[in-house]
């Protein structure tokens, strides 16, 4: 069993599809270790996405990852990384195949409904960048 590292963006939560989600993510067959309700300050956005700092779209990143309430979670499966980037499907929605969240749930490149870590190592960084080890079950 592995880990990956979700959130539920604002535009998700904005525009009511939160059980949706949640119910396609435990449908696809990853188990709940750890989940909260809450809202990034712009500074914590910034230093969750500080990978992109250089790239133009940053400023907008940042503002739109903290302009409302998200979900974020902790998710175990074998091989979650990489299932869970296939559950999600592409960035750009337009581009993502039929049947993943993101074709079903986000409208834009920027809103795009989901966050799904790269990496084992990202998916530790970004679940200790919320939770602590008392947090997860
Ligand atoms: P995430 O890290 O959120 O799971 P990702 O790994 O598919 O998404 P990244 O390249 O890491 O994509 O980009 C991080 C986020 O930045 C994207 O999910 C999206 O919200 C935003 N983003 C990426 N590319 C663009 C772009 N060209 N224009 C606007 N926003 C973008
Ligand atoms: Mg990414």
């Amino acid at each position: 069993m592995s880990t990956t590292f979700t959130m539920l963006k604002p535009d998700a939560i904005a525009n009511g599809y939160m059980g949706a989600i949640l119910d396609h993510i435990i449908k696809a067959g990853f188990k709940i270790k750890a989940m909260k309700y809450t809202r990034l300050t712009a500074e914590r956005a910034g230093e969750f996405y500080a990978v992109h700092k250089e790239r133009p779209f940053y400023n907008d990143l940042v503002k739109y990852m903290s302009s409302g309430p998200i979900v974020a979670a902790i998710l175990e499966k074998d091989n979650a990384v990489e299932d869970f980037r296939k559950t999600i499907g592409a960035t750009d929605p337009a581009k993502a195949e039929a049947g993943t969240i993101r074709k079903l749930y986000a409208k834009s490149i920027e809103a795009n409904a989901v966050h799904g870590s790269d990496s084992d190592e990202n998916a530790a960084i970004e679940s200790s960048f919320f939770f602590s080890m008392t947090e997860r079950f």
